[in-house]
């Protein structure tokens, strides 16, 4: 049996008669951009979270752009970034002309709090948290850092929607939390789309102006703003999956608990699980030193996996002109070249669990 990476069609099937109806509900109503989905789709999203507002945008990369720009971080600013992470992390600060500085990840694979002091200069004005394949980071310690330096703290959740810091959910720590629901992501929506929480009514207003051409009132533009609304289609659609959030998060813990219960082999590294936080399991990622053989002897079992990510920010091809040579992060480097993720999708069988996990026991 044929075992992809992902199944973003079984998520579909789980709820396919919510879906449709909700679907056809919005095509029939003749309004299709920034309607009543979405400002419900706010309202229940920001509840979820225990935020006080929530604006709807056209993607997760958006999100971090537009959370940059509001919160005036751009040309001569630096923010503070882990090394480890997907590139629209780093885009979301270099799109507004800030330097990203990159720390190295903890073996959790999120930023590691105790290398971030060493990296504030002057110019510092903001850390980026990336809760990384759906751990939420050590939110403890960097709180306090931003305290005490006085930065801005933005937190990328675009893997990490529900999972919790001390009983606290991610998104909510900082200034800004940036949501993706990018199809593939653990609320995901059938097409682009995402989010920005605050607390802060002031952003919340600079952000819904700036989202749909630096407009309040129609044609009255006070801002150069972007095109990056949330659709109607969309946001009804997410709501119908956010009604379910718990039962798809239950889901892919119960898959993931197997994974790291029954998967025993020496050559391969389980992911570890950080005192007083959640994991919701975007991603299972495990690591070993012969990567190259486990993906090969997976393929000839028929068994697709995918590398989050391959090629660190920093020496993407894009960043060349930071100067940043290979070397200079060996541990985002290291996991670079070891890290793997395991299948993983809501709507998994146990037949398919069970094949993977064999074929890792005998690897
Ligand atoms: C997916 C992702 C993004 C970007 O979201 P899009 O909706 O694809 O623009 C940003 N950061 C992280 C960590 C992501 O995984």
């Amino acid at each position: 049996m044929k075992i992809m990476p992902n199944r973003l069609d079984r998520g579909f099937f789980l709820y396919q008669e919510e879906f449709e109806k909700k679907a056809l509900e919005v095509l029939r109503s003749g309004w299709y951009i920034l309607g009543e989905e979405v400002a419900l789709f706010e309202k229940e999203f920001a509840a979820f979270l225990g935020s006080n507002c929530c604006v709807g945008v056209a993607s997760g990369l958006d999100a971090l752009w537009i959370a940059f720009r509001a919160l005036g971080i751009g040309r001569g600013d630096e923010v503070i970034v882990q090394g480890n992470t997907y590139i629209a992390s780093v885009m979301g600060i270099t799109i507004n002309g800030a330097t990203p500085v990159f720390v190295e990840p903890d073996e959790y694979f999120n930023i590691d709090a105790a290398q971030i002091e060493e990296k504030i200069t002057e110019k510092t004005k903001a850390i980026l948290v990336v809760h990384l394949y759906g751990q939420a980071s050590n939110m403890e310690e960097i709180t306090a850092l931003a305290k005490k330096y006085n930065l801005r703290l933005v937190e990328d959740c675009a893997q990490s929607h529900g999972a919790k810091f001390r009983g606290k959910m991610t998104g909510t720590f900082g200034d800004i939390g940036c949501f993706s629901f990018y199809p593939s992501k653990n609320l995901g929506a059938f097409g682009d789309a995402g989010a920005i929480v605050t607390d802060d009514p002031e952003l919340e207003k600079k952000v819904r102006i700036f989202r749909n051409y630096g407009s309040e009132k129609r044609y009255y533009n006070c801002v150069i703003g972007a095109n990056s609304r949330l659709d109607e289609l969309q946001a009804g659609l997410l709501r119908v999956r956010l009604l379910h959030i718990h039962e798809l998060e239950q889901e892919r813990k119960r898959i993931c608990s197997r994974y790291l219960k029954e998967i025993k082999n020496n050559k391969i590294e389980l992911p570890r699980i950080r005192d007083g936080a959640t994991h919701v399991w975007h991603q299972f990622v495990v690591k070993t030193r012969r990567r190259n053989d486990l993906i090969e002897y997976l393929n000839t079992r028929e068994i697709g996996t995918i590398i989050h990510y391959p090629i660190p920010p920093h020496l993407a091809k894009a960043y060349e002109y930071l100067g940043m040579k290979k070397g200079s992060l060996p541990i985002t480097e290291a996991y670079a070249d070891t890290v793997v993720s395991l299948p993983l999708y809501n709507g998994m069988t146990e037949q398919e669990q069970n094949i993977v996990i064999e074929a890792m026991n005998h690897f």
